[in-house]
């Protein structure tokens, strides 16, 4: 039987490689950290998180619920490391990120089938392959993909926020609270009042032309917007948006204030704070200078400032089928793409494209006849969109939302109501299709 390369043990590699190797084919996983980092990963752990340590909303129904049940009902390793690594976060889905990388790496170890080779690989293997390179892909292998492809890859820029010593937070003026009162305790929030406000704003958007000159040409992704980009919308952009005010009420007068700048836990003990919508391409002087502005926040340390990044992704609707294999004359034999590499955008999306992969290429090692996820679950849309030429403006990458899912075809006004048919309807189909995977 013809064993499976895969290359990258992140997110989407990590999930490959376990669907395969759990339906019997013996893989071997290529990775080269620790011998070689990405600028944004820091261990040799296999799964490692990049930025955030939050997959998003945990509610039944909304899209990434959604997709968190479609995976879980897929027995998906990523989705059984964040149960068992979870803290609190409100309504949304955090892990602890040293032990959710941890988890993941011994289960994949521990595995009979698999077989876990540090290095960098620089040229596309034999295959069957999955390349699940993500989007920091070394330079080399990129270039290797870019020939096959006949065309660079695509590229644009991703920004990460920093991460704050809990210990050098004034907790005199931040305070616990979820918006409105949603999930505890488990957001720390800064309170702005109007003078505050428009100091901070002032300093964020006079510091940043300092930096826009370089960066002229970079392509940002809309959903990972460094925040001040977004303050260059105007004013008030901020207020509506990751800074709202709404539903977080000052504890010690009841007033809505004008502005609150909200901290995510990275771990339990609550010893680092995530700056929720920081993602920022500032300078690390003026990130010290500029987010010691906000109100609780004067003696801030940074553990970690924030970046931005280089993001690669191929060109899918051109170069890859239903199976998420390259269709290329060029390519002989099964070589699969996965993760964020294909398109997708999002640490859930991209593990849903390492599943997929993972389960295609068992099949087609066994000789299984096809079969392809509905395109009314999350995972079908998914592929759906990364595989289907797009309209207009080009190919983009995405995250999940139900706008990828097909309509309804009947008419349910009430918005609660109709996100809950989508999902009744998805995981229905989804079911199907996890039962003729694991044929
Ligand atoms: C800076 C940054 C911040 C991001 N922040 C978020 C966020 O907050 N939330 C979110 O949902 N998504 C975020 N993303 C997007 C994306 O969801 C994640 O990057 C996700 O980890 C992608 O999963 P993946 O498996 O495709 O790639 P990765 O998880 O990056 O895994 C790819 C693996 O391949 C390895 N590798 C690369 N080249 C080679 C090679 N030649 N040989 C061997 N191994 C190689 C890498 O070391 C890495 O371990 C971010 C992306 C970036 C770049």
């Amino acid at each position: 039987m013809l064993g499976l390369t895969v290359i990258g043990g992140g997110l989407a590699g990590s999930e490959a490689a376990y669907q395969a190797a759990c339906r019997g084919v013996d893989v071997t996983i290529h990775e080269m950290r620790p011998a070689k980092l990405t600028p944004a990963h820091k261990s040799g752990l296999l799964g490692e998180l990049v930025c955030s340590n939050s997959l998003r909303s945990d509610l039944a129904d909304t899209a990434h619920g959604l997709l968190k049940a479609e995976l879980t009902m897929a027995n998906s390793l990523i989705m059984e490391a964040a149960r068992a690594t979870a803290i609190p976060a409100g309504s949304a889905l955090a892990v602890n990120r040293d032990e959710f990388a941890a988890y993941i790496t011994k289960k994949l170890k521990d595995h009979p089938r698999i077989e876990i080779v540090t290095g960098e690989v620089t040229q596309l293997p034999a295959p069957p392959t999955v390349i699940a390179t993500g989007p920091l892909t070394s330079d080399a292998l990129a270039a290797a993909l870019g020939k096959v492809t006949g065309e660079s890859s695509l590229y644009f820029y991703d920004a990460i926020a920093p991460i704050i010593d809990a210990d050098t937070i004034d907790y005199n003026i931040a305070y616990y609270s979820s918006r409105y009162g949603k999930g505890g305790d488990d957001y720390l929030n800064c309170p702005m009042d109007e003078t505050a406000y428009n100091l901070f704003y002032d300093a964020l958007t006079e510091a940043d032309s300092v930096v826009a000159r370089d960066f002229e040409d970079i392509k940002v992704f809309e959903g990972c917007m460094p925040v001040e980009v977004m303050a260059l919308r105007g004013r008030d952009t901020l207020r509506f948006g990751p800074l709202r005010p709404v539903g977080l009420p000052h504890p010690a007068t009841g007033a809505m204030m004008h502005a609150v700048v909200q901290l995510r836990a990275e771990n339990a003990q609550r010893s680092a704070f995530n700056m929720v919508g920081f993602q920022t391409r500032l300078r690390q002087p003026q990130q010290q200078r500029v987010f010691r502005l906000i109100p609780g926040l004067q003696g801030a340390e940074f553990l970690r400032y924030g970046s931005i990044h280089r993001n690669t992704f191929i060109n899918s609707p051109l170069y890859l089928d239903r199976s998420l294999r390259l269709k290329l004359p060029q390519v002989d034999g099964s070589v699969y793409v996965a993760g964020q590499l294909t398109g997708v955008e999002g640490y859930l999306e991209s593990t849903a494209m390492g599943l997929l992969a993972g389960i295609f290429a068992a099949l087609d090692i066994f000789g299984i006849p096809r079969i392809e996820p509905p395109a009314d679950t999350a995972c079908g849309a998914l592929l759906a969109y990364i595989t289907t030429p797009a309209k207009g403006a080009g190919f983009q990458p995405s995250n999940i939302n139900f706008g990828l899912l097909p309509p309804l075809g009947k008419n349910i006004r009430d918005k609660s109501l109709k996100k809950q048919a989508i999902v009744t309807r998805a995981l229905q189909s989804w079911s199907g299709f996890v039962a003729a995977a694991n044929r």
